[in-house]
């Protein structure tokens, strides 16, 4: 049945967090070599002016390389961060005492308190509640609240440093999920042209409309990404499922969700946001501390080898690394590390194998394609790849919700969607302007694109979708399973 392309094509995507570590000369350039797919731009931290550099100059190196790399803007959303210490990091002993005052002065932390910028979080707190910073490295059980100062035991100590979020165990803090400076950090995304933006911490579908307002109200075409971090939005499958039909692709973000709902309901709570995403035609991102200790460390440890493999098992499209290429000594060994972990997980036949939905009425025509493809390629032998010509790269997407070891190759003229379908699993996104070419040589120009690529050689089939308007994008409604031969390589 499945069989292996021609070259070994990683299908897993590889979303990465750019910041000082790939500021440093040459580093960008190395990191898209090895394999980024898609650049996060994270609002958190860095002004626009960083965030508009680097995106220029992804941009000219992707263009250099010849790839489709897509940008995904992070809004900071209502993270709830401590302010800066005098002199830097502090230690906090287990067992002592220490205040979290909204009061205090931004910069003037130290070992026994620390300000907060969001003031509320007095109000949100009550005695007995546990908070958890920096990811739930530290712990700490609120005594009492006094006005502006939340008195806090240490249940778990060790090092705190400037700006770690705070999150409450079990959720319930009130904010919404569009700060104003989101709403500012929106604009930005738009003006320097990201392709996907994420909104963090929604609760409902209705914070990921809103966003969606905001974007149509600027006439711009970018994808939503919704942040599952909030133990409320992951609560049922009602609501799971509304923020995932609201947004074109959600984020198991697990750095949030893990502090709030706890490490033993993440486990199955990735894999439940994962399959929910794909049985809804929406693409999914499993992030944060997959790589951790390469933050630090030129070689990964077996536990994250092992937790990469897993998050391609389940059959997220993407994986994305924070820290470890933003800030950490190793950006480009991390990324080659990945790589070869998503490549050697893929090779799992539960990684190529489908139910191909068979219980599952169609609703679209394109839809209905797009998994016949699937099916027919995943059973008959001989076939290198699936080749869809698309305006939007809607096909290729509904193509990759199916399992499969073959390469789906999506044929873009549209730069927009060219970068997009860098976010599905097993798709390859290759430009294809139809505009000079004749209705009677486009699936032979397709055929020469992909050997081309070297994903089909002579004695392959393609099977190939299409429309049959005359640029053939878009309006998808015909399969058709076309042989490669000599004529197809170009000399
Ligand atoms: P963050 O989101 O990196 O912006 O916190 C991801 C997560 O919470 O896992
Ligand atoms: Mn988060």
């Amino acid at each position: 049945m499945s069989q292996f392309p021609h070259t070994p094509v990683r299908r897993t995507k590889i979303v990465a967090t750019l910041g000082p570590a790939s500021d440093r000369e040459g580093v960008l350039e190395e990191m898209l070599r090895a394999g980024v797919d898609v650049v996060r731009l994270n609002f958190s931290h860095g002004s626009a002016d960083d965030h508009r550099r680097r995106l220029t100059e992804v941009r000219a190196i992707a263009d250099k390389l010849g790839r489709s790399v897509a940008a995904l803007g992070d809004l900071q959303g209502p993270k709830i961060r401590i302010a800066r210490f005098a002199d830097g990091a502090v230690t906090l002993e287990e067992g002592a005492s220490f205040v979290i005052d909204v009061a205090l002065d931004a910069q003037s932390g130290d070992a026994a308190r620390v300000g907060c910028d969001y003031k509320e979080l007095a109000e949100d707190v009550a005695s007995g509640d546990r908070l958890l910073l920096d990811d739930g490295r530290v712990v700490l059980d609120v005594q009492r609240v006094e006005g502006s100062q939340i008195h806090t035991q240490v249940v778990v100590g060790g090092k705190l440093s400037n700006n770690k979020g705070i999150n409450k165990q079990g959720g319930g803090l009130s904010a919404p999920a569009l700060t104003d400076k989101d709403k500012q950090d929106l604009k930005t995304a738009i003006d320097i042209g990201v392709d996907y933006l994420a909104v963090s911490f929604p609760r409902t579908a209705e914070d990921m409309l809103e966003a969606r307002r905001l974007l149509g109200d600027a006439g711009a075409e970018i994808g939503l990404v919704a942040k599952l971090e909030r133990a409320e939005a992951v609560a049922n499958d009602e609501t799971l499922d509304g923020i995932i039909e609201a947004s074109e692709a959600v984020m198991v973000a697990r750095g949030d969700l893990g502090v709030e709902i706890g490490d033993e309901k993440l486990i199955g709570t990735q894999k439940r946001i994962i399959k929910h995403a794909r049985s809804h035609n929406r693409a999914v991102i499993t992030a944060t501390q997959m790589m951790e200790s390469m933050i630090e460390s030129p070689l990964p440890t077996r536990a994250e080898v092992f937790d990469v493999a897993n998050a391609v098992l389940d059959a997220t499209d993407a994986v994305m690394l924070s820290a470890e290429t933003a800030a950490g000594d190793y950006p480009v060994e991390t990324i080659e590390a990945m790589h070869r972990v998503c490549l050697g997980a893929e090779r799992e036949r539960i990684a190529q194998e489908s139910g191909h939905r068979i219980h599952e009425g169609f609703e679209r025509i394109d839809e209905t394609i797009a998994l016949s493809a699937m099916y027919a390629a995943n059973h008959l032998s001989g076939v290198a790849a699936i080749a869809c010509m698309t305006s939007t790269g809607y096909t290729p997407l509904i193509a990759s919700r199916i399992r499969s070891g073959l390469p789906i190759v999506g044929l873009a003229h549209n730069p927009i969607a060219q970068r997009r379908m860098a976010l599905y699993r097993g798709v390859i996104s290759l430009p294809f302007d139809t505009s000079d070419m004749t209705a009677a040589e486009l699936n032979d120009r397709a055929l020469e694109r992909l050997v081309k690529h070297g994903v089909a050689a002579p004695g392959d089939h393609v099977i190939l979708t299409r429309g049959d308007h005359m640029n053939a994008h878009g309006g998808t409604n015909t399969l058709k399973i076309l042989d490669v031969n000599e004529g197809h390589v170009s000399s």
